[in-house]
């Protein structure tokens, strides 16, 4: 049931990390493993709270791993962060994300996508460029691109990723600050580096309903994001009391179990057929 939970993916495996060896073997897997096309793209719906029709999708990266099965993020992420290979996956993920986005265009559901970006993307003076290359390979429109990227200590040197994310936001695609609320978390940053929307992490928006210290910062975070004239999006909604809150505050997206686990690309066009899209 707990893996369930987690849209049937495994993710910490303390077994990964016992030892320099078993990462090594890990690391160069992984190497092959994107490269013989091993990495799976889920997607997780979001909602506009107030009319509850599906307003965008997160891509969400997998692993379809030959002998231990299919591999959330945290398995794996790090590791690919360490070893350089990251740049690799995002792209790889990019691709896919675009290229599905184009066929559920092609059904009717225009659909933005948001695709997570390792913050030290940020100081890669030629990283908007290649987003550009993408988008016009596939003939997406920068519009419906929004890259969620995390406060980190790299985003804290603004100097550095000051001049990409002003390319990026040049571009046309969108900006969006993931788990905010946590980690470097910087009020400046809102003033000097203005996102287009925040997404307030789940770790608050999980036990809202239970804490009241959770809902005053979710409501805290929406006011904040509205006052900016930011777009703002909830994650982690597992019940429909949360649902509604989120609604009595304001809250314009919602993503959470409650609406949709991850699915893979087929599940989700089912998904999206289901839901009332008129
Ligand atoms: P995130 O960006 O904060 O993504 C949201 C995570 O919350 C996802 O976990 C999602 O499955 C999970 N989630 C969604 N709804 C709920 C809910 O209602 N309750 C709970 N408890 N969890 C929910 P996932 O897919 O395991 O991804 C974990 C993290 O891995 C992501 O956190 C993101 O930081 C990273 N990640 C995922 N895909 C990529 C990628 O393509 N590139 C990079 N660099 N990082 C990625
Ligand atoms: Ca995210
Ligand atoms: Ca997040
Ligand atoms: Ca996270």
């Amino acid at each position: 049931a707990a893996k369930r939970r987690h849209g049937g993916v495994s993710g910490y495996d303390p077994s990964l990390d016992s030892g320099d060896a078993s990462r090594l073997t890990l690391q160069s897997e992984l190497r092959q493993g994107v490269e013989c096309g091993e990495l799976v793209v889920f997607y997780q719906p979001k909602v506009d709270v107030a009319t509850r029709q599906p307003c965008g999708v997160e891509a969400l990266v997998r692993w379809q791993h030959p002998t231990r099965g299919l591999l959330g993020p945290d398995a794996f992420i790090p590791l690919a962060e360490e070893s350089g290979l990251i740049d690799l996956v995002t792209a790889v993920v990019l691709d896919q994300a675009l290229a599905q986005i184009g066929r559920w265009g092609a059904l009717g559901h225009e659909l933005p996508v948001s695709v997570n970006i390792p913050a030290r993307s940020l100081t890669d003076g030629t990283f908007p460029g290649a987003i550009a290359a993408a988008l016009a390979r596939h003939g997406v429109r920068p519009e419906l691109l929004t890259l969620e990227i995390t406060e980190s200590a790299v985003i804290a040197d603004l100097l550095r990723a000051g001049e990409v994310l002003t390319e990026l936001r040049e571009q046309g695609v969108n900006i969006s600050i993931d788990d905010f609320g946590t980690g470097y978390s910087s009020i400046a940053h809102l003033r000097d580096m203005p996102p287009h929307e925040l997404k307030i992490d789940r770790s608050f928006v999980m036990k809202m309903c239970e804490n009241a210290r959770d809902e005053t910062i979710v409501r805290a975070v929406v006011d904040l994001a509205k006052n900016l004239g930011l777009r703002v999006v909830a994650e982690g909604v597992e019940t429909e009391t949360a649902l509604r809150t989120l609604g009595d505050l304001g809250c314009h997206e919602a993503q959470g179990y409650h609406i949709s686990r991850p699915l893979p690309a087929a599940e989700l066009t089912a998904w999206l057929a289901s839901s009332d899209m008129s």
